[in-house]
């Protein structure tokens, strides 16, 4: 049986400002994973700290939302099968430098602050990220 999952999908600043939505959505589709909901946000760091408040204790924590802040983001939901798994392993890991060959943030990410996308870790994230932007 297919276990179709939900997943959030941020375009980070750093790759909306080098006009890479197309090529980052072309891999997506690539891989079976559907946008089923997409908007094109600036949100503010007070936004961006709530967020990523599971990081609030980290050293990182204060330039991360001020880095989510500092220009426009593409959210997005993402669908397919085993979408959470999936996403992440095409998304590489969080230090492009460590990041597998041909995954988004090797390709296009430019250091591990600035990794042009994030994806959600676990089912009960993905629901809380993707409620969190789309609270229909
Ligand atoms: N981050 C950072 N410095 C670090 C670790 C993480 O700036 O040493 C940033 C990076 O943008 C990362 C985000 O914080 O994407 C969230 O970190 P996490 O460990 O959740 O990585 P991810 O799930 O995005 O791979
Ligand atoms: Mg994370």
């Amino acid at each position: 049986m297919s276990n179709i999952e939900q997943t959030l999908s941020i375009i980070k600043p750093d790759a909306v400002e080098r006009n890479l939505i197309e090529d980052i959505k072309s891999i997506f589709s690539k891989n079976n994973l559907v946008i089923k909901n997409s908007k094109k946000i600036h949100i503010t760091k007070e936004e961006a700290a709530e967020f990523y408040k599971v990081h609030q204790s980290k050293p990182f924590y204060n330039d991360l939302c001020a880095y989510l802040a500092s220009g426009p983001i593409v959210v997005m939901i993402l669908e397919g099968v085993n979408a959470i798994t999936l996403y992440r392993e095409i998304m590489g890991a969080t230090d492009p430098k460590k990041a597998e060959k041909n995954t988004i943030r090797k390709l296009f990410g430019i250091s591990i602050d600035k990794n042009s996308v994030h994806g959600s870790d676990s089912t009960e994230n993905a629901k809380k990220e993707i409620e969190f932007f789309f609270n229909n």
